[in-house]
């Protein structure tokens, strides 16, 4: 008992004695409390996207991005998030950036393929690497660097933002059993994917997303990609085209894009810049594992609900399509020294990722099947 008063005793001085030290000023000299403080300047940026409003995932994840930053600046940056259309058109959101009409911008790099061909490897290319493979380049194998330099004369800052995950190979109203089914196909599907088919002596059509689902049902088209099972659903394709084919050989692991205007980005201090850069990295992984969920979900119920046909490509179709599009990135980089270097890059960790892929995923894979 005694014992236990001493003990008490002399922790109630310790800490007494703690307390009182941590009241002192640390140094004789401070007058922290009397200083004035500065207060930290607020900064008022708008944000345009290529989204729709409201899009699911795409522009809720942009929406997210944009509180997220404001809370944990403590209200320092402020983001006014304008979807496509709201203040400028979807498709000049890179040009706003550039521009400095608005500081900040979310999209996919293909989008800009006119501008920039070598932007294409930074969103996604037929035949090209997956999620896992393209954050492997961008963050850990000189991907992001090659894609500030490409952006660099444009006064854009990129970094990773979102990613889709494989997407589906589309909606078809015929079977495709042989290569010869896609001649004369005529389907919604763009950039080097499109260009792929129309090797191939099928017709790449160009929609925006709300013309997709009248042309399919009126016969316009024969066939669509849009994205996954989730957004497809959304979007009623399966009332409009009985055949769900896989895989998106077109589009296997899509990079969504924050891009940041340079001059409005040198503006920052070091803090704000670090909470942009680590919130796009976690906007990366939040719009991927949304996409993934949900195309869990909406799957089976296209499957168990609508009674979807879910097909794979046939062996012999995917092997032709990856012909062509060697044959098409080829072409492209003849044209183009940029899109050439920045090929050789992406195809040379392609290929080392395979490598590694397949006895690490693809092996675990196979082991899991039955
Ligand atoms: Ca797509």
């Amino acid at each position: 008992m005694i014992q236990h008063r001493i003990i008490y005793g002399l922790l109630l001085v310790t800490t007494i004695t703690i307390m009182t030290s941590c009241n002192q000023p640390t140094n004789s000299n401070s007058t922290v409390g009397s200083e004035p403080v500065t207060p930290a300047k607020t900064f008022h940026w708008k944000m345009v996207t290529t989204w729709p409003p409201n899009f699911p995932v795409f522009q809720e994840g942009v929406m997210q991005f944009a509180n997220d930053i404001e809370t944990m600046s403590d209200g320092q940056l402020q983001i006014q998030v304008y979807a496509g259309g709201e203040l400028v058109p979807a498709l000049q959101t890179f040009d706003a950036v550039s521009q400095g009409t608005v500081q900040m911008g979310h999209g996919a790099a293909y989008y800009w393929a006119g501008k920039i061909p070598a932007a294409q490897f930074m969103s996604t290319v037929p035949f090209g690497m997956t999620a896992k493979g393209m954050n492997a380049w961008l963050y850990s194998g000189g991907g992001l660097e090659l894609w500030r330099e490409i952006y660099k004369p444009f006064n854009v800052i990129p970094f990773p933002a979102g990613n889709s995950g494989v997407q589906m190979g589309g909606w078809f109203k015929k079977k495709i059993t042989t290569v010869a089914d896609l001649k004369g196909l005529k389907m919604r599907i763009p950039g080097l994917g499109g260009k792929v088919l129309a090797k191939a002596g099928g017709t790449p059509i160009l929609l925006a997303g709300g013309e997709v689902y009248t042309a399919l049902e009126r016969g316009a088209i024969d066939a669509t990609e849009w994205v996954g099972p989730y957004h497809d659903q959304r979007l009623g394709l399966y009332q409009a085209a009985q055949y769900y084919y896989y895989p998106g050989w077109h589009e296997p692991g899509t990079t969504l894009e924050l891009i940041v205007n340079t001059q409005a980005w040198e503006s920052l201090p070091t803090d704000l810049q670090r909470i942009v850069e680590v919130t796009a990295r976690s906007t990366n992984q939040w719009m991927f594992s949304q996409f993934e969920a949900l195309n869990i979900k909406a799957l089976k119920e296209l499957t168990e609900q609508h009674h979807v046909k879910i097909l794979p490509f046939p062996p012999e179709v995917l092997k032709e399509l990856k012909r062509l599009t060697a044959a098409t990135l080829a072409e492209e980089a003849q044209q183009d020294e940029t899109f050439n270097q920045v090929y050789q890059a992406y195809q040379r960790f392609q290929t080392d990722y395979a490598t590694w892929n397949a006895i690490a995923d693809e092996a675990y894979a196979h082991a899991l099947q039955p």
